[in-house]
């Protein structure tokens, strides 16, 4: 079976014969007697294409054979013509030789593998197993560059097992058989099976995106070419709305953000001291005393709701105090506390009673009722006399 893709990876269309076709499940296996397809393998994606007016979806390898994965079945002795996906290989294309030159420059300057790589449609990562900082990789990153901007010849070798004893090259494991060494000038010899751009020059560019700690290295998030650009197009998308609701220049906006982030905390934090007023206002309003009360209030959010039970406990509203914020149909959020009495079991009561959920310590419970005011009201009311009757409280 010719491999087309080895020798000629600009090929992308092409004519061969179908050898076989079988069914496996939803889909047809397609053998040809040759082939410009490429199987997924080395961390690089599978083409996709056409054979004739059949789609393509998967190709994969197969020991010596190389399957096409098709949504329709093909007659076998038929000549067919094949074209790839050509945007899409040509893409992989770029990623793949991008990969080769910051693998390398990392492996001469740093002495660390590449260990792990996926082609995926949300891009390109690689996993080294040494670590490195963001400022190390944006060194490496302009190094990747200039060899792109040389527009150097990507070159394969075939070296036979004899000659591949004097060469030095990455390889992830040890080889059998021909192989194919890939060797970009000034940064990298590669053993790989991909396929590559010709010259540096057509990977465009190289733009690492993140890098997070992984395995006791690092996996660096990269971009070449045609993906960088959509990249880039997408980034400065988002700046430039960024940039305008912010009414600051794009390489202004962190900044503004920043401020922004600053004053809506100060505004948070004045917001809460007109809260904390409102509530003690709210206070004021109510007779001191050591009764068991319930408060309803509209409108506030859970943290609110206990704000407002520990003014109304600090300035002795009641020895039980019920604060409540809802509605009817909505349910209400809750928080019962005392300074004297422990309060979860009633809690637990009220939960019950109410449709409730939620707990706290002894001296403050919180949760929701899914119960109308009046039945929160009623409830409360029975559930006090009991625990008194019972002398659960003292
Ligand atoms: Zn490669």
């Amino acid at each position: 079976m010719e491999k087309i893709y080895y020798t000629s990876p600009y090929e992308r269309e092409f004519e061969a014969k179908i050898l076989d076709c079988r069914q496996e499940g939803e889909k047809y296996a397609v053998l040809l007697d040759r082939t410009a397809f490429y199987p997924e393998g080395g961390g690089q994606p599978s083409d996709t294409g056409y054979l004739g007016e059949t789609r393509v979806t998967y190709v994969k390898e197969a020991g010596e054979m190389v399957v096409h994965y098709t949504d329709r079945p093909l007659v076998p002795g038929m000549t067919v013509k094949g074209v790839i996906d050509w945007d899409k290989r040509f893409s992989n294309m770029q990623q793949h030789s991008g990969e080769h030159i910051v693998s390398g420059l990392i492996a001469r300057r740093y002495g660390y593998d590449n260990v792990g790589f996926h082609m995926g449609k949300e891009g390109m990562t690689i996993d080294i197993n040494g670590v490195l900082t963001w400022e190390q990789l944006m060194e490496i990153e302009r190094e990747a560059n200039r060899i792109v901007w040389r527009n150097v010849p990507v070159s394969v070798l075939l070296p036979t097992e004899e000659e591949r004893k004097n060469m030095a090259y990455r390889s992830k494991k040890a080889l059998e058989g021909q192989i194919r060494i890939i060797v970009i000038p000034d940064a990298d010899s590669c053993a790989c099976c991909g396929t590559h751009v010709a010259f540096t020059g057509e990977i465009g560019v190289i733009k690492f995106l993140s890098v997070m700690h992984y395995k006791g290295g690092v996996r660096i998030s990269l971009l070449c070419g045609r993906d960088a650009l959509y990249d880039y197009e997408r980034k400065t998308d988002q700046l430039l709305d960024i940039s305008s609701q912010l009414s600051a220049s794009t390489f202004a906006t962190a900044d503004a953000v920043r401020r922004l982030k600053g004053e809506n905390g100060e505004k948070d934090a004045r917001i809460g001291e007109l809260w904390r007023r409102i509530f003690e206002l709210r206070a004021e309003q109510l007779p001191a005393g050591n009764g068991k009360i319930a408060v309803f209030e509209p409108d506030l959010a859970p943290v609110q709701v206990r704000q407002l039970c520990e003014c109304l406990l600090e300035r002795g509203r009641g020895k039980i105090i019920l604060v409540c914020s809802g509605d009817d149909s909505g349910g209400y959020s809750y928080c019962m506390g005392s300074r004297s009495t422990d309060v979860r079991d009633a809690g637990k009561a009220l939960n019950t009673a109410l449709q409730g959920r939620g707990g706290g310590s002894s001296q403050m419970v919180q949760g929701t009722f899914r119960a109308a005011q009046r039945d929160i009201e009623e409830t409360f009311g029975k559930i006090c006399a009991e625990f008194e009757e019972e002398k659960k409280w003292s």
